[in-house]
């Protein structure tokens, strides 16, 4: 996808801050970064979403995450960190190539990466749960 931002950085064409790579992720530092050491882990080949990447990939990129975030608690150092992945637009995705972002957090930083609870009414449980024995059990 030579549009799409993502790949190009991944690739190396367009130069980043990049703080790890392997044969198949890059990882960066974002340039509007929440706090200070937010990163970002790219896979190499084009995937929108987490529903396109493959299943094996998905769970390397795990493995990358918790490689970088043991970095980040031992030498930025944080306190503790958000993995944050946003699919969809409704979700806050801009960049659809798959990504995950990892957030340092330091006491006091008010990141903001929260949201605001509701309340699980019995209907949407059990509408839930019902759809879920169908399609996930
Ligand atoms: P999303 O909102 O899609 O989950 O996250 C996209 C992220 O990519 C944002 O945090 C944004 O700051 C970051 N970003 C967008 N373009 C670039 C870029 O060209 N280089 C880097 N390093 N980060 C970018
Ligand atoms: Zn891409």
């Amino acid at each position: 996808m030579s549009d799409c931002i993502f790949c190009r950085i991944a690739a190396g064409e367009i130069p980043s801050a990049t703080i790890y790579e392997d044969e198949n992720f890059r990882v960066i530092l974002d340039l509007g970064p929440a706090t200070k050491g937010h990163a970002l882990i790219l896979p190499k080949a084009h995937y929108a979403d987490l529903t396109e990447i493959p299943e094996d990939l998905a769970a390397k990129a795990m493995v990358v995450a918790k490689k970088v975030v043991t970095f980040m608690k031992d030498a930025l150092p944080c306190d503790g960190y958000n993995i944050v992945q946003n699919n969809g637009e409704s979700a806050g995705q801009t960049v659809f190539h798959f990504h995950m972002h990892l957030i340092p957090r330091y006491k006091g930083d008010h990141a903001g990466v929260t949201w605001k609870p509701g309340k699980l009414t019995d209907e949407a449980r059990d509408e839930i749960l019902e759809k879920a024995k169908g399609l996930m059990q």
